[in-house]
């Protein structure tokens, strides 16, 4: 059965035709000629600028902690080095996540730089390393068309320069439900496994790789992957999303 994008097909004819509808508010078509979002709509997003947990890259602020680790990543260690997320799941930051994972919006990716000016020493981490998205099953992909990790991957190696994407590196090996209603265990459970190498693949000059997600909620997945890659050799495994919570 051919597979017709019926949401990609609508929204490239509202693009033709109603062009620059910010993603956040829906109206104020091209307020901003510089950004695709309104930059006001921008500033409302809970950008992560204080200090942050050196694992999760949660901002820490008024948290209890030690050092610079949350409490999460105390009790429940990830195997991954280091993270760092841009915003919190405010409204504004669940409605970028949102448009990007489930409406197709490509477009939000071209704020990239106004996002990186918000969240301070973001693009340092992501420079000089191999950046690989988190995959989705061939099943998943093929029904929703795209990888939304891919394409932010892909942003941030067009703002950070000599990072490259490794595309074809990681696959998902099994098609795990959606993990929205699962609690921290059972997410892991949930992936456990779930990710390989692909065959073949050659991880000369992986020294330094950057997961890329467009959300942190527990670390399962990103953890899967990290384990992964840690079992074949690669010595730093690091995380980067989009949002956090
Ligand atoms: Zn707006
Ligand atoms: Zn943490």
């Amino acid at each position: 059965m051919i597979n017709i994008d019926w949401k990609g097909w609508k929204r490239a004819l509202f693009d033709f035709f109603l062009p620059g509808e910010c993603p956040i508010c829906a109206k104020a078509a091209y307020l901003d000629d510089v950004s695709f979002s309104c930059l006001s709509c921008l500033d409302s997003v809970a950008w992560i600028q204080q200090s942050r947990c050196k694992l999760c890259g949660v901002g820490m602020d008024g948290m209890d902690y030690a050092g610079l680790t949350c409490k999460n990543c105390r009790e429940f260690p990830p195997l991954f080095g280091a993270g760092r997320a841009m915003f919190y799941l405010n409204k504004a930051g669940r409605q970028l996540v949102h448009q990007l994972k489930y409406d197709r919006n490509k477009r939000i990716l071209e704020d990239v730089p106004f996002f990186l000016e918000r969240a301070p020493q973001f693009l340092e981490f992501l420079t000089g390393a191999v950046l690989i998205p988190v995959p989705l099953h061939p099943k998943k992909l093929y029904k929703r068309g795209y990888n939304q990790s891919l394409w932010i991957a892909e942003a941030f190696a067009r703002e950070a320069g000599v990072s490259t994407v490794a595309y074809d590196c990681l696959k998902r090996v099994r098609n795990t439900p959606t993990q929205t209603k699962l609690d921290r265990k059972e997410r892991q459970q949930n992936v456990k496994n779930a990710f390989a190498l692909k065959d073949g693949t050659c991880l000369d000059g992986f020294d330094r790789v950057v997961l890329v997600d467009d959300v942190y909620t527990t670390g399962a997945t990103l953890d899967a992957c990290a384990k992964a890659l840690i079992d074949r050799g690669v010595g730093l495994v690091e995380v980067a999303t989009l949002g956090h919570g």
